[in-house]
């Protein structure tokens, strides 16, 4: 099966696929009876319709529903290339994707990175999710159980994780990945350890991230201890008085030995002050 480039498609179970995308995003293909549920429509329209046409070459089926793990303009700037679709979503990621301004920042960012899809970002028509949820909701489609379910803030105000109980998988966006380290700029850090509690407590043997690879369960448990250890390092650096830099370098220092070899760890000298700041 010749697929986009960079992307594998991985068949998790029957009908269910995790599409991984190398350095970049992730997204998630399950079949149903009649038509597919796609989970999070990548970074611009061109990626959306690479997807698409991936999505083609497992089924002749149509694309019924789109699921957004979460607001970020890398899962769902490709939402407008489904306007036949059911586009589901948290409550919050509703309102993250029409808050005006806050898209505006994001969009600047984008545009101004002087990436492959910049110039394309600057087109995007921003759609928000059509059908919303506060705490959870279940698809009964393809002979299986989506469980959709709110778990908390934690890496931005509406992550979405779905469930599959009798598969024993949950795809959880950015919550968690299997030895990457999360982008923090939107994040909740002060409630995101209670969120990963409750993820973690889940019945799975698998997750399928945003970023990376698939994941088992002590991935999982790895990525909520890493928050637990970042939050407690910040905060103890806050009891002592530090200031944001020191923190940020006294947490970095804590956290090298067991997370040092993790993607992207290096990002956290930039993102830690500001997450010093939200619970300092
Ligand atoms: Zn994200």
């Amino acid at each position: 099966m010749t697929t986009t480039p960079g992307t594998e498609l991985i068949e998790l179970e029957t009908g269910v696929f995790a599409r991984l995308h190398e350095g970049l995003t992730n997204a998630g293909i399950i079949i149903g009876d009649e038509g597919v549920l796609v989970i999070d429509s990548l970074r611009v329209p061109s990626f959306a319709r690479d997807l698409i046409q991936d999505v083609k070459h497992i089924t002749d089926k149509p694309i019924q529903y789109l699921v957004d793990t979460h607001s970020h303009w890398d899962h769902a700037w490709g939402n407008e290339e489904f306007p036949d679709a059911t586009i589901i979503g948290h409550e919050n990621c509703y309102n993250e994707m029409v808050d005006v301004e806050w898209n505006r920042e994001w969009r600047e960012k984008v545009v101004s990175s002087g990436d492959p899809w910049s110039e394309e970002a600057g087109l995007v028509t921003i759609t928000p999710p059509n059908l919303t949820f506060e705490t959870s909701m279940r698809l009964y489609f393809g002979g299986r159980e989506l469980h959709l379910r709110y778990l908390g803030r934690a890496h931005t105000s509406g992550d979405t994780h779905i469930q599959l109980p009798g598969d024993g998988i949950v795809f959880c966006g950015d919550v968690a990945q299997d030895g990457g380290i999360p982008y923090f700029g939107d994040s909740y850090p002060e409630e995101w350890p209670d969120t990963d509690d409750r993820l973690v407590n889940l019945p799975v043997e698998r997750f399928v991230s945003g970023h990376g690879p698939v994941g088992a369960h002590s991935a999982l448990e790895e990525a909520r201890d890493f928050i637990y250890d970042l939050v407690g390092a910040l905060k103890s650096a806050a009891s002592e008085g530090k200031n944001a830099q020191e923190a940020s370098s006294s947490t970095i220092a804590a956290l090298t030995p067991r997370y040092g070899g993790w993607r992207s760890f290096e990002r956290l000298e930039e993102s830690l002050p500001e997450v010093y700041g939200k619970l300092a």
